[in-house]
């Protein structure tokens, strides 16, 4: 019989947007502290399943990403004493999410409060990260490795291409990628999640944050085939065009680079290619306006 687990052990890196949204503000309170505290109690439970596991949390905001656990001064001797009889790592962890949370927040604090979060980057250093540990692995078998989402800023299509090329190399990566969205549907994580093989959920009370956590994101992707998750969402496939980076369902391909454009432009504005046909005739122009002929 096979066994279920992952011996080897497994790497999460968690993605945190830090970007306040109003969806975190209940009762006229910011329950990010109450996030980020559910955020560890998630990694501590993760790095307690196996002695070979291993966590890393990347904290993302509107002008920078940075590594919130591990970073280089975490190994550093400090002035910090966990609690009697806690665990070493899962003080250093907690600590070090908060410290450098605090940290990130306040270098950010004087953009404007509603702009959009910089996830495909700290995506991309979570891949980094994620390849490097697998290079530094002794034993032949790379560690199972994912990726976790977790954000309320919804749609960022201004970052299309950046999330689709993170969302391709995870997959050849064989990399998972999950996404936690809070009360605002991502479509791109949606997509992400859909070519992976990764988890998506829209949490509607974030107060129950953690319970998610531990139940759908917590287990791996061995144990996820024996559990009954939340049905698989709609994915939303829509892509952003490139001229105005609107959502679209229905656009102009250039056959040349695959560039998306939502309107018919002469040139390719991304590798300067000249049609030499002209737009095709519109269908809805044409209907509308019955008796006009053709001019071609
Ligand atoms: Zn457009
Ligand atoms: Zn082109």
């Amino acid at each position: 019989m096979a066994e279920i687990g992952e011996d080897e052990g497994s790497l999460i890196t968690v993605v945190v947007d830090l970007n306040p949204s109003p969806y975190l503000i209940k009762d006229g309170e910011c329950i990010m502290p109450r996030c980020l505290d559910a955020v560890a109690a998630f990694c501590n439970a993760h790095m307690m399943l196996s002695p070979l596991n291993k966590i890393a949390v990347i904290g993302c905001h509107t002008k920078q990403s940075c590594f919130l656990f591990p970073t280089p001064t975490s190994s550093e001797a400090e002035d910090f004493r966990p609690a009697d009889g806690q665990y070493e790592l899962f003080a250093d962890i907690k600590n070090s999410i908060l410290k450098n949370t605090k940290k990130l927040v306040f270098q950010n604090s004087d953009t404007d409060v509603y702009t959009e979060s910089l996830i495909a980057g700290a995506m991309t250093m979570a891949l980094c990260y994620i390849h490097r540990v697998q290079k530094q692995q002794i034993v032949e078998t790379k560690i199972p490795s994912r990726i976790l989402v977790i954000t309320a800023s919804g749609d960022s299509a201004s970052q299309y291409m950046n999330f689709m090329n993170v969302f391709f190399t995870s997959q050849k990566e064989g990399v998972l990628i999950d996404a936690c969205v809070v009360e605002k549907d991502s479509g791109l994580l949606q997509q992400g999640c859909d070519i992976t093989g990764g988890m998506y959920l829209k949490v509607q009370n974030i107060s129950a944050l953690l319970q998610y956590l531990l139940w759908i994101f917590l287990p791996g992707t061995e144990i996820r085939k024996q559990m009954i998750l939340p049905p698989r969402v709609h994915v939303d496939y829509r892509a952003a065009c490139f001229c105005h980076r609107n959502l679209i369902e229905i656009g102009y391909v250039c056959s040349v680079c695959l560039s998306i454009f939502c309107t018919f432009s002469p040139i390719c504005s991304t590798c300067q290619t000249a049609f030499k046909l002209g737009p095709l005739p519109n269908i809805i122009g044409k209907k509308k306006r019955k008796q006009v002929p053709l001019r071609n």
